[in-house]
C-alpha cells in the first residue's frame, strides 16, 4: 500500500440500517441521513446500498445534494430536504422532485405561491430553535392547501436518555401535531430510535447510526483508515519532533511519519490520540502537520508498513474523544484525499 486507504464496509451499513428499523414497530418506516455526502462516506455507493436493503425515504441537507441521492436510487424513493425551500431551487426542484421542509412562514408561503401543485414537508420547533414553525405560526398559516408528505421535528438531547427535555419535545410535538394524519409524523433520529417507540412515529430519520456511530452502541463499524508509513527514523534523547518542538524524546526513540495530516480531516487536535499496528498502540508524538504526522513505534517489535488510523482497534468515537471531539465530526472531516475501497453493497 501505497496511498491512504479508507475502506467502507456497505454491508455494514445495511446492516445498521437493518438493526435500527428493527427497533421500531412494522409499521414505522426507517428513512435514511445522507446529507454531507453521507456522513463524508460517498452518498451514491451508501445511498444505493441503503435502497438495496430497503429504505425509501432519504434525507439531505441542503437542495443541491438531492443531486447525487437521485441518481443513486432512481425514481421512487422520496428525498427530503432539511433546508426547506429558497426560491432559486426551482431547478432543482423539478430535476429531482424533492421535498422541501418548509421550516418558516415565509418558506412555507414563497412555496405555495410558486409550486402549488408539489408535494413537500414542514419542519416545526419543539425546543431546539434551530429551524421550524413555532405554534403561533401553525395556527396563523393556511396549510390546507400544501400536499403534505412529512411533518417533522428534530430532539436537541436525544443522546441522553435521561435529559428532560426529550419528554418535553415530544410533549410539544404531539400538541403541535394534533391536527395532521399520524401517518406524517417523524420526530427521531438515530437517539430517537433507542429511546423507544414513543418517540418513534410514523418514520424514523437515523444518520450516525447507520454510519457506526454513538449513540447507537451496537452499530456495526463501518469504516478502516490504514495510512502507509513514509519513513522510520531513529531520534536521540533530547531531540524533538514537529513543530514548535512540542515533542522531546526522553529514551531513544524509533518515530514513524505518516503522509496524512489536518487537510485529510485529521485535526491537529489528534495531537495526543494513538493509532495502531496489527493491535498494537501507538502514540502520535509531536504536532499534527497539515500533510505529515508523526508517531512513536519505538515499543513495536517489528517495523510498520502501516498505522491503523480508525479500523478494529479504534472506531470513529474512540478516535474523536482523542480529540475532543464527536464520531459525527471525524467522519464528515475525512475529506476527499483518500483512496477510498467499498466492501459489500
Ligand atoms: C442530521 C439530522 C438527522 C440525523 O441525525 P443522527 O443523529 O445522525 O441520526 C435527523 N434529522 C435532522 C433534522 C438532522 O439534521
Amino acid at each position: 500500500m501505497t496511498r491512504p486507504l479508507l475502506t467502507i464496509d456497505l454491508d455494514a451499513i445495511a446492516a445498521n440500517w437493518a438493526a435500527l428499523d428493527r427497533l421500531s414497530a412494522g409499521a414505522v418506516e426507517t428513512g435514511a441521513v445522507v446529507k454531507a455526502d453521507a456522513y463524508g462516506l460517498g452518498v451514491a455507493a451508501v445511498s444505493r446500498a441503503l435502497r438495496a436493503v430497503g429504505a425509501s425515504r432519504f434525507f439531505v441537507a441542503v437542495a443541491s445534494e438531492a443531486v447525487a441521492v437521485r441518481a443513486a436510487v432512481g425514481p421512487g424513493p422520496e428525498i427530503f430536504v432539511f433546508a426547506g425551500y429558497t426560491p432559486g431551487d426551482g431547478e432543482l426542484l423539478r430535476q429531482t422532485e424533492f421535498r422541501p421542509m418548509l421550516n418558516s412562514p415565509q418558506q412555507v408561503s414563497a412555496f405555495a405561491a410558486e409550486h402549488p401543485d408539489l408535494p413537500c414537508g414542514l419542519q416545526l420547533d419543539t425546543g431546539m430553535n434551530r429551524l421550524g414553525l413555532e405554534p403561533e405560526d401553525l395556527g396563523a398559516l393556511d396549510l390546507g392547501s400544501l400536499d403534505l408528505r412529512l411533518v417533522m421535528s428534530h430532539l436537541a438531547c436525544a443522546d441522553d436518555p435521561s435529559h428532560p427535555q426529550n419528554a418535553a419535545q415530544r410533549g410539544a410535538f404531539q400538541a403541535m401535531t394534533g391536527g395532521f394524519a399520524p401517518e406524517l409524523l417523524s420526530l427521531a433520529a438515530t437517539g430517537g430510535v433507542l429511546l423507544g417507540p414513543d418517540y418513534h412515529f410514523a418514520v424514523t430519520r437515523p444518520g450516525i447510526g447507520l454510519y457506526g456511530g454513538q449513540p447507537f452502541a451496537d452499530a456495526r463499524p463501518v469504516v478502516r483508515l490504514s495510512v502507509p508509513v513514509l519513513q522510520v527514523r531513529d531520534v536521540a534523547v533530547g531531540e524533538s519532533v514537529g513543530y514548535g518542538a512540542a515533542w522531546v524524546a526522553a529514551r531513544p526513540s524509533r518515530i514513524a511519519t505518516l503522509a496524512v495530516g489536518y487537510a485529510d480531516g485529521l485535526l491537529r487536535a489528534l495531537s495526543g490520540a494513538v493509532f495502531h499496528a496489527e493491535g498494537v498502540a501507538c502514540p502520535v508524538v509531536g504536532r499534527v502537520s497539515m500533510d505529515l504526522i508523526t508517531v512513536d513505534v519505538t515499543d513495536l517489535p517489528f517495523e510498520p508498513d502501516t498505522l491503523d488510523v480508525l479500523g478494529p482497534d479504534q472506531g470513529i468515537d474512540a478516535l474523536a474523544a482523542a480529540a475532543g471531539t464527536i464520531g459525527y465530526e471525524v467522519l464528515t472531516a475525512l475529506g476527499s484525499r483518500y483512496e477510498r475501497v467499498y466492501k459489500g453493497g
